[in-house]
This record gives C-alpha cells, sequence and structure tokens, in this order.
C-alpha cells in the first residue's frame, strides 16, 4: 500500500506514464504535436498588457522567433539568457531558443550587477535576451542583447540539452543545473498525468511563480502549454491584482508559494471579488502546514488546497497530491509523481528505510538533470552511480505511500521560495578584512505576538537569513558589513548579525566546520 519493495525503494502508487519513442524528440516538436488539435483555443494571455494568442499563433510566432534567433548566428549548444520578468513572451522565447536546440538560462531579475555577473561568467551565453527595463543591469557586459516583445528585434535574431537553470544544490554556490528536452518532456507528462486521467482539458492557469524558476518554467509554462491548457502571465506580483486576475480570465488552477496561501487563508478576499472559478489552489517550493491548508481549504471550498514537492534537479517534480486520489491536508507532499522511485536514506548509515521513519530522500526517475554544468565534482556529490539524485531534504512516507517534507539537511535557506545559498553570504561577509569567519543560518521570526498592524513583511516568507560572525577583537565596522549586502538582491540580505570574538583559536579546518554545524543545529 506504501509502495514500499522488498529492495527498499518506494515506486510511485500512479500508473506510469507513456513517454514518447522517438529518442531526439525536441520539447517544442511535442508541445505542437500535442496542441494541434486546439488551434483556435486561447494558449497564453498577458495580464499585464492585455495580449492574447491561440495556440495556432502560438506556432506561427514560435517559429517566427526561431528563424530570429538563427539569423545573429545563434546555433545548437550557444546558451542564450533570458534575463526578464513574466510576460506572455517569456514562453515564446523559451520555446524558440530551446527549438532550434540552443540551450535557454535564466536569471532572476532582482538580481544586482555582481550576482549576474558570476552566473554570466560561469553561464557564458552568447545572447542576452531582455527588457528595456532591465537594459542597465546588462548592456556593460559586451553580449548582443535583443529586447523581448519589441516587434522590431523579432526580426532580428537531442536529446539535447535544452535548458540551463541555476540552483545552489545541497551546499555551496549557485550551479548551472542541465536539464534535457527529455527531462522537460518527462516532468511535464508527470505533472499533468492526473489531468489526463481526470479528462478535464479546459484549465486556466494564473502564473504568479517566476518564469526564470523551474516551478514557473516547468511546471507551470512547459507542462500546462503542452497540456493545451490557458497560462496567464502576471509580471509583478500584487494580492489584490492576482485576485482581480482571477476573476477576469476565470482562472481555474493556481500554483503559488506558502506566504500566497498565508494570504488567502487569513484576508478576506472570497467576498470582494468572485473566485468562484477556483477549483485547485496548489503550493509548492517550501512546506506548507497541515494547519494552514486546512484554514485556506475553509475558505475556498470549491477548490481543492493541495501541495507539490520538486527540485530544480529534478525538473520541477517530484511528488504531489492529487484530488483523485484524495486530498487530506495533512502537510503530506503527496503520493511520488508517475515512474519516480524514492528511498528515505538514513542518515547515519546508507540503509534504505521502510515507511514512518524519517531519513534523506533519494529520487530517481526520467526527469532528474544530467549535472551540474562544468562541475562533475558538484555533480558527484549529488547523483550516483545508480542515478539516485540525493535531494538534502528530510522526510518520511506513511504507510499510504504519502510523503512528508520534514526538514532539510542540505545548507540552504528558502525565501518566499526563492533559494539563498548561505556559502554565498558568507564568501561576501569573509571578504571584509576584518571578519574571520562567518555562519550564514535561517531564522523564523516569531511575530505571533505583534499586532498585525506591526508585523513586517517578512513575516510571510519562511526562513529569513541571518549570521554569525567572528571578526577580529578591534574590529568595528558593523556598518561596512551590512554596506557589503548591496551586491546581493535584496530577498538575500541578512536580517541580522550577531557578533562574536571568542573565536577558539587556533582555528584548524575541522574545529570550524564543528562549529558551524552546531551553530546550525541548533537553528
Ligand atoms: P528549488 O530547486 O529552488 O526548487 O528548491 C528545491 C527545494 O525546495 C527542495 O529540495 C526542498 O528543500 C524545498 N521544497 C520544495 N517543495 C517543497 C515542499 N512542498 N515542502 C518542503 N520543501 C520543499
Amino acid at each position: 500500500k506504501s509502495g514500499y519493495g522488498r529492495d527498499g525503494i518506494y515506486r510511485s502508487l500512479r500508473p506510469p506514464v507513456d513517454f514518447p519513442k522517438e529518442p531526439n524528440l525536441s520539447m517544442v516538436s511535442f508541445l505542437l504535436r500535442n496542441v494541434s488539435c486546439y488551434p483556435d483555443k486561447p494558449a497564453l494571455f498577458d495580464a499585464d498588457s492585455g495580449e492574447t494568442l491561440t495556440f495556432s499563433q502560438l506556432k506561427s510566432t514560435v517559429i517566427k522567433l526561431s528563424h530570429g534567433f538563427l539569423k545573429p548566428g545563434i546555433s545548437k549548444s550557444d546558451r542564450v539568457l533570458i534575463f526578464a520578468p513574466n510576460s506572455i513572451h517569456f514562453p515564446l522565447c523559451f520555446f524558440a531558443i530551446t527549438a532550434i536546440g540552443a540551450i535557454a538560462t535564466t536569471a532572476n531579475p532582482n538580481y544586482t550587477l555582481n550576482e549576474l555577473s558570476k552566473q554570466l561568467k560561469d553561464s557564458n551565453p552568447k545572447l542576452v535576451v531582455t527588457v528595456p527595463e532591465l537594459f542597465d543591469k546588462v548592456k556593460d557586459f559586451n553580449i548582443p542583447l535583443i529586447s523581448l516583445g519589441s516587434k522590431r528585434n523579432q526580426r532580428g535574431f537531442n536529446t539535447d540539452t535544452a535548458v540551463l537553470l541555476y540552483s545552489s544544490g545541497t551546499t555551496g554556490v549557485s550551479k548551472g543545473v542541465v536539464l534535457t528536452h527529455g527531462n522537460f518532456i518527462a516532468s511535464s507528462l508527470m505533472v499533468t498525468k492526473d489531468q489526463e486521467l481526470a479528462g478535464d482539458i479546459h484549465r486556466v492557469y494564473l502564473c504568479i511563480l517566476p518564469m526564470f524558476h523551474v516551478f514557473g518554467l516547468a511546471v507551470m509554462v512547459y507542462a500546462q502549454v503542452q497540456m493545451g491548457n490557458a497560462l496567464v502571465s502576471m509580471a509583478k506580483f500584487e494580492f489584490e491584482m492576482f485576485l482581480r486576475n482571477v476573476e477576469k480570465y476565470r482562472a481555474t488552477h493556481l500554483w503559488v508559494v506558502p506566504p500566497v496561501v498565508l494570504a488567502m487563508a487569513k484576508q478576506n478576499v472570497a467576498d470582494k471579488f468572485d473566485l468562484s472559478s477556483l477549483k485547485q489552489i496548489g503550493s509548492g517550493a517550501a512546506p506548507l502546514e497541515k494547519e494552514l491548508m486546512e484554514e485556506c481549504a475553509k475558505k475556498f471550498p470549491q477548490a481543492v488546497v493541495m501541495q507539490g514537492y520538486g527540485m530544480t534537479e529534478t525538473c520541477g517534480i517530484i511528488s504531489m497530491e492529487s484530488p483523485a486520489f484524495g486530498v487530506r491536508h495533512t502537510g503530506s507532499a503527496g503520493l511520488l509523481a508517475p515512474c519516480i522511485e524514492a528511498q528515505i536514506v538514513s542518515t547515519e548509515n546508507p540503509k534504505p528505510l521502510p515507511p514512518k521513519q524519517l531519513g534523506e530522500i533519494w529520487v530517481r526517475g526520467p526527469n532528474m538533470m544530467q549535472g551540474y554544468f562544468n562541475n562533475p565534482e558538484a555533480t558527484k556529490q549529488t547523483i550516483d552511480e545508480k542515478g539516485w539524485v540525493h535531494t538534502g531534504d528530510l522526510g518520511y512516507f506513511d504507510e499510504n505511500g504519502y510523503l512528508y517534507v520534514v526538514d532539510r539537511i542540505k545548507v540552504l535557506i528558502k525565501y518566499k521560495g526563492f533559494q539563498i545559498a548561505p556559502a554565498e553570504l558568507e564568501g561576501l561577509l569573509v571578504s571584509h578584512p576584518e571578519i574571520l569567519d562567518a555562519v550564514t543560518i535561517p531564522h523564523h521570526w516569531d511575530l505571533t505576538h505583534i499586532s498585525p498592524r506591526y508585523r513586517h513583511p517578512d513575516d510571510e516568507a519562511g526562513k529569513v537569513p541571518v549570521a554569525y560572525v567572528f571578526r577580529s577583537t578591534n574590529s568595528s565596522s558593523t556598518k561596512e558589513i551590512f554596506q557589503k549586502f548591496k551586491q546581493v538582491a535584496p530577498f538575500k540580505r541578512l536580517r541580522k548579525v550577531t557578533f562574536r570574538s571568542s573565536f577558539p583559536k587556533p582555528v584548524s579546518g575541522k574545529t570550524l566546520r564543528e562549529l558551524k554545524a552546531k551553530i546550525r543545529s541548533k537553528m
């Protein structure tokens, strides 16, 4: 009943997916083939500009754009960076880039010059697709630019690698996650299998998840458009506008992050807007508590509130709940997606564990990344020779095959679903001459006793980064230390720093690692 086998492997309880047999099928050929039966159905809406495209217009635009990309000499395996907020043009460029065999890579538009420069050095794109508002950030890198959505530029410009998305994985700084056409096709079929079983084909997804992140790009953009659903893009998350767009586009399905579920559960929104079209509110990218699921479900009795779990390295999907399998609001991340195998591995010895025992979640399936870009060392640490991705998450299965993600053993902080790599912040801190070492940990603000009027926006963030800094005794540079953080996007900035001067000396690497582990274990 739990899917647990004698070999210590949990197998999905969902029926398997029929993956296409063609060995070199590209993700866009697969998508266009799937949607060819609904030429006049709306495919994409832009909630900001009001533009819309049907599936046949989507096809002709992607073909035109692909030719545009070939003209300035973009060819197979060249990287093209999409550096832009969500819009109708984001998916179109993404499809066009991968259609010609080039590799699409993305970056958070809130990145500072410094963060962007690191990523550009690693991925080395031949072209940047951006919007005029972001020109200033990219113009000095001497990489050819084209502007998204501007008609003037549209002409200007297997399975193989299709996409390069950045994630810090279980340790260290951000690395390029190499995903193929086959990974995207597999992930999209796994994500939409329940929909295929339910036979419900008129879904309207409102996409506020950033399209530069795997959750927006694979689970929303590619999986849903490939399935023939309509997708409404929204550039910025603004709560009232978001609800107004649910009403305006009669959105049926949402995928959001836990802070949005919190806002929907706590605020009296159901009476202000007509949200009766909503059939499903899905949450992912960070843990969603049982109580919050229940509260939100009470507010929207016509909708199913459910949770999914995935990561960039698994092309967005590992497990999810589904109305077809009974959604129970238990805080579970659901049943394994079709064709995924998992093991719960003891953190003490590499032994697989039966249901109800807690260990590291390992997963295997056709959606797993090929590795980290130009980084065999990090790849080896994350995918073992048998193809298991070691997630760095701690969890267990119950006796019915439901997966619970309980904690993280990897060194990663998630702020509203966004990744913050402690190694990046620690690197910045120790670049200050008076700082001997630093350790950054996630901190949960306990604001339950504070009146909502005085609450900070970070209240809903899940966890925020705080640091313990070991500095030389004569140092007095608190202000300067915070100045360093101008070099990172605002969501990554440290919220609190505790200084320690009683530093055990001489410090061997090992003592330091132990010290850091001790601080982390108390978080
Ligand atoms: P990313 O690669 O940015 O998608 O981050 C993946 C990580 O987000 C996972 O390894 C988990 O630590 C966390 N995560 C994603 N979904 C969930 C969930 N439903 N519950 C708990 N953690 C989650």
